[in-house]
């Protein structure tokens, strides 16, 4: 599946064709399940594509459930349901301790307003009776404090308790927005930060999107296989993320194919970013150190558009997919700037090209 190549008027909305393929095959809308789809539609892992297309026109929630553990280990269903559980819990616990602190300070309160109504009721107030008042007052007043202070005591707790919900929380999401591979972010995260990219058009000025992909990459999984074709992989992206700026934002987008966010530099300097991250893997050896064998040397193309260019999303990736196109019939191994005048060539060679 390649959006790439989809004129702008036709970009896919990705979530519509799950929702409706969901649909027709009578599968539930939840999270879990469209997690499977997502990935399936994205072709990120053929063989999940392959074992869900093998379920036909209906597949039971065990039998997704069953894929989903499959691929996506426990933390499929086993980490948000417990997660989910265990926050259930802890803000039932808060909400029972706020309930307490009310009606103790209720209490408080009406106290208050009975000694109000006691002194008001004598003309002249005795120094018995305010004594007496004072008493009352400063003993309910000890008890409501440590009782405020056994409140915050276990809210304290149980903060802690959400905050370790929150980490496990947070590290289920790092796992799902990771390339295993790579460790680079995935296509899941990267869709999500090129669809934020213009949510405040008046920051667009200069962010940009890099499209990167392996040249005649099928040429080395054929000729060493396809093991050694990921540990080069693996290296490609070590050198791409370490050749670029911290803040950079670099995913693995497709099989060799990778795509960087970057904010806050012209033109000029992403091209010679780019120039970097290109002669820097040139220049990588690919030696397998035991058998001699040199795999190298391994080389990209690199096509780039800035998000001012575009209208949204969809033609930004367009724009620096038809520049990164460029790059690769100009002779590979190079980077291209996307200029009104590139034209994409829909013909037979781009549609090879593509597959
Ligand atoms: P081009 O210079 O035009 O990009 O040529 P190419 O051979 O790189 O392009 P093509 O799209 O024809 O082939 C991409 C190849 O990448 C196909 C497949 O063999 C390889 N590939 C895709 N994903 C993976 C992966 O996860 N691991 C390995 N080892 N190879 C992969
Ligand atoms: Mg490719
Ligand atoms: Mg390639």
């Amino acid at each position: 599946m390649n959006t790439a190549t989809t004129p702008k008027a036709q970009v896919p909305d990705i979530a519509a064709q799950i929702t409706f393929a969901m649909r027709a095959m009578g599968i539930a809308a939840i999270p879990r399940n469209y997690e499977l789809f997502y990935e399936a539609y994205l072709g990120s892992n053929p063989a999940l594509t392959r074992d869900l297309a093998g379920f036909g026109s209906r597949a039971t929630q065990e039998e997704l459930d069953h894929l989903g553990q499959q691929y996506f280990g426990s933390h499929h269903t086993r980490t948000l349901e417990s997660a989910h559980a265990k926050i259930i819990h802890e803000l039932d616990g808060l909400l029972r301790l706020l309930k307490q602190e009310q009606s103790s300070l209720e209490s408080y309160n009406k106290l208050l307003g009975e000694t109000y109504t006691r002194i008001n009721s004598k003309s002249t107030a005795s120094a018995d009776i305010l004594r007496n008042a004072i008493s009352i007052l400063t003993e309910a007043t000890g008890d409501t404090m440590a009782h405020g202070e056994k409140t915050v005591e276990s809210v304290g707790l149980r903060s802690q308790d959400l905050d370790q919900v929150r980490r496990e929380l947070d590290e289920y999401k790092r796992i799902a927005n990771t390339d295993s591979l790579t460790r680079l972010a995935n296509r899941r995260a990267f869709d999500e930060r090129l669809a934020a990219l213009y949510d405040s058009p008046a920051t667009l000025g200069l962010k940009s999107l890099v499209l990167i992909d392996i040249d005649h990459f099928k040429k080395v999984n054929d000729t060493y296989g396809h093991p050694v074709g990921d540990k080069i992989l693996a290296t490609v992206a070590t050198v791409i993320r370490a050749n670029l700026r911290k803040g950079s934002f670099v995913a693995r987008t497709g099989g060799e194919e990778f795509a960087v966010l970057i904010e806050g530099n012209t033109p000029d300097e992403i091209n010679q970013m780019c120039e970097r991250v290109r002669s820097a893997l040139e220049s990588t050896p690919f030696k397998n150190s035991k058998t001699g064998v040199n795999y190298g040397p391994i080389t990209i193309s690199l096509g780039y558009c800035m998000a001012a260019d575009a209208e949204d999303p969809g033609e930004l990736y367009a724009k620096a997919d038809v520049a990164l196109y460029c790059a690769k019939n100009a002779g590979r191994n190079r980077t291209k700037f996307f200029e009104d005048g590139m034209k994409k060539d829909f013909s037979k060679s781009w549609l090879i090209y593509k597959r």
